[in-house]
């Protein structure tokens, strides 16, 4: 039987995944912030606090679940449901193949992805293209990648539970659009997410789990990953479990082991 470093060489994981002496100056850079690029302006009323919410919301989520892909990024780019679209210099609505087979769900954009307006380009980025070269996969080629925030949180913070629910919509009807075989989610905010637990990524990966009847793993964020070098053996275990979900892809697998 192959050994799990066989599988690494045959499918090109080293030495992208074992230049320990490269990859141990990222995380700084990852967590680098643009000097002074956001001062906070005044403070937006959360979305899930604001007045007439209940009613608002649903008019929103409503129009949301009915944007077509033409239309998906201009509303995203005007959304002023929560503080971020205050501090964000662009929006980041997602990018990729409309008809992916594969749906890889960040946590939210960093400091280069709110430049560029698209996601996953700074060092995570990178690591994440390896990831899907590896798979055989690229960005933009059946492969759809998009986050939980679709604006940057003012220094890389962590999604507020209001940001979240604001956002909420369009990540699912980039669900509903791409109708993807599979959703990789990346990281405890697309976990938590998607569905709806606390619980830990240790605790939830090795397993198909469901959103909304699409197969769906979860697997360590790509960030986290360059932080903690050991995990990415796990992380490479998540993308062959991914693998195979998606060719055996029929509704049937509900609960795998690795
Ligand atoms: N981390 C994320 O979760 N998303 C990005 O787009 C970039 C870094």
């Amino acid at each position: 039987m192959a050994t799990r470093e066989d599988i690494l060489v045959e499918l090109g994981l080293t030495p992208t995944w074992r230049r320990r002496g490269a990859v141990a100056a990222l995380p700084a850079a990852i967590e680098r912030e643009v000097p002074g690029a956001h001062a906070l302006r005044e403070p937006v009323p959360s979305f899930a606090s604001s007045s007439g919410s209940a009613q608002d919301r649903g008019t929103r989520s409503a129009r949301i679940a009915s944007l077509s892909w033409d239309d998906f990024a201009a509303d995203v780019d005007s959304c002023n449901a929560c503080g971020l679209c205050r501090t964000r210099q662009k929006s980041v609505p997602g990018v990729g193949d409309a008809d992916a087979e594969w749906l890889f769900v960040g946590e939210a954009p960093g400091a280069e992805e709110d430049v560029r307006g698209e996601p996953f380009v700074g060092q995570a980025g990178r690591l994440l293209d390896n990831m899907l070269a590896a798979l055989g996969l690229a960005r933009g080629r059946n492969v759809y990648i998009a986050n939980v925030l679709k604006c940057r949180p003012p220094n890389n913070r962590t999604p507020e539970p209001g940001e979240s629910d604001a956002c909420r919509p369009y990540l699912e009807r980039q669900v509903e659009l791409i109708r993807p075989k599979l959703i990789v989610a990346l990281g405890k905010s697309a976990s938590s997410l998607l569905l709806g637990t606390d619980a830990t990524i240790a605790s939830l990966r090795g397993k198909v789990h469901q959103y909304r009847g699409v197969p769906l793993i979860v697997t360590y964020h790509p960030a986290y990953l360059l932080r903690n070098l050991p995990d990415k053996a796990k992380a490479w275990e998540d993308m062959v479990l991914a693998r195979r979900t998606v060719a055996t892809s029929d509704g049937s697998i509900t609960s795998t082991e690795v």
